[in-house]
């Protein structure tokens, strides 16, 4: 099954590690590790903690049933929970709280409001009754909790995958920049950081986090539990916005074909929320249940792969990004990679081939979002995996380069061999001398394709 969804056009895996022991991701970290290999083909893989998802403890019964008006206590002990009382083993939840606050249970089907609360218990009021269950999810919508986004769980998976080798690190329910400086000491350079946007919190620091990070993902179910339906669309353009000024990839996340789980099409509704994503500028679009436990996961990878061809076929499309275009910074590299797209413009090239060790360079170009494909060449494995996440890049593992000759002929080469260039053609290539030097993108050149 994973490599069908390859082959129907995944450029990157997620590993959800709320699920699944490490053995289960070893394997299937093989299997993609397997395929890279097999089709000559980087891809890439993120590694997703489950960072500190808040949950009520067990009942008696193993569940019971609230009343909207009725009183609930929550406190820290681990007594089973009944009716009128349940454990939530987090002390700083309740440190955060104030009365007047709303929790939001199992995925914001129940609701309570704080009455009275104390530093190991609060009163609460059920606004929303339902069905409650044990381990249910808990959100705090309008508190910034006292947590680091890494839990000891997080830690060992983290150690785990950094070893497995993971191109991207996902950091669930950030909140604060902070918290991303935690996790870089701990990752030390070996993988790529996304944050992933959830809380609404870590929106009122929306552009540190975006500096701070390699890359965001808009998390929208639990950003969808924790601020009301209608904010979220604004939202989801807002990051996007940041993210295209400040050139990192961004992915829309979550029930994006969700009916695809039960069915081999989707809702014309899906269908308008995927193509929206893509007109909004996002790098990816990301699939979750319909792919790890529905049952058209193929259907759904094929179905997401023709909304975006069609959308990227659109004149619109291509005005928007064009009007949405972000000045480049004074650095050499964003002065090479605007000028390259607008000479591939110009000439009507075939393709911008850019050479680049850390990826960096190949990002800003995919930041001017031109009109043509952007082939990303690198000799570092790590570098071609990683940039599988940008938009219009088709990454591919070279050798490394040591001339100009070398240059020109390898990019020649590389885009008719991957067929995005024939004979006649023109292609657009930037590189930088010296050769091998990381950083230093500071020539363009036009070559023909013979
Ligand atoms: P999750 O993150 O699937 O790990 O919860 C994505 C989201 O919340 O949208
Ligand atoms: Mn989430």
């Amino acid at each position: 099954m994973i490599s069908r969804l390859f082959e129907a056009g995944v450029d990157l895996f997620r590993f959800n590690f709320s699920h699944g022991t490490h053995d289960d991701h070893k394997r299937r970290y093989e299997i993609v590790r397997g395929l890279e290999q097999q089709h000559n083909r980087p891809v890439g893989v993120l590694l997703d903690l489950q960072g500190p998802k808040l949950r009520v403890g067990k009942f008696e019964s193993g569940k019971v049933t609230l009343q909207t008006g009725q009183t609930l206590r929550l406190d820290l002990s681990d007594r089973p929970g009944n009716e009128k009382r349940v454990c939530l083993p987090h002390p700083e939840i309740f440190r955060a709280m104030t009365p007047g606050m709303d929790l939001l249970l199992d995925d914001g089907r129940i609701r309570l409001s704080v009455s009275k609360c104390g530093d190991d218990f609060a009163e609460t009021e059920v606004v929303v009754g339902g069905d409650l269950s044990n381990h249910k999810g808990v959100n705090v919508p309008s508190a910034v909790l006292g947590l680091s986004p890494l839990t000891a769980k997080d830690r060992e998976d983290l150690q785990f995958g950094l070893d497995l080798g993971v191109d991207w690190v996902a950091l669930s329910f950030v909140q604060r920049p902070d918290d991303i400086a935690e996790a870089r000491k701990l990752i030390q350079g070996r993988a790529a950081v996304m944050s992933k946007l959830e809380k609404p919190a870590a929106i009122h620091h929306l552009n540190e986090i975006v500096e701070l990070s390699d890359a965001v993902m808009v998390a929208r179910g639990d950003l969808g539990v924790e601020m009301p339906p209608e904010a979220v669309p604004a939202v989801q353009k807002r990051i996007i916005r940041a993210c295209r000024v400040g050139g990192k990839p961004v992915v829309v996340a979550t029930q994006m074909l969700d009916s695809m789980v039960n069915a081999p099409t989707p809702t014309r509704a899906e269908a308008s929320d995927v193509a929206t994503a893509i007109y909004d500028g996002s790098d990816c679009v990301m699939l979750s249940a319909e792919t790890a436990a529905g049952k058209y996961p193929i259907e759904s990878v094929a179905m997401m792969d023709r909304i975006i061809k069609s959308v990227e076929q659109d004149p619109l499309f291509r005005r928007l990004m064009d009007t949405e275009r972000h000045l480049p910074e004074s650095t050499a590299a964003d002065a090479i990679t605007a000028a390259a797209r607008q000479v591939a413009q110009t000439i009507s090239a075939a393709a911008i081939v850019t050479f680049s060790s850390t990826g960096s360079t190949t990002l800003r170009c995919a930041r001017e979002r031109p009109s043509v494909p952007i082939l990303g060449l690198t000799p570092r494995k790590d570098t071609s995996r990683k940039v599988t996440v940008a938009w219009g890049v088709h990454s591919v593992l070279t050798e490394e380069i040591h001339t100009f000759r070398e240059m020109v002929e390898r990019a020649v080469l590389t885009a008719s061999q991957e067929g995005f260039a024939t004979s006649g053609d023109r292609i657009v290539v930037t590189a930088g001398v010296p050769f091998g030097t990381p950083g230093a993108t500071n020539i363009l050149r036009i070559a023909w394709v013979e």
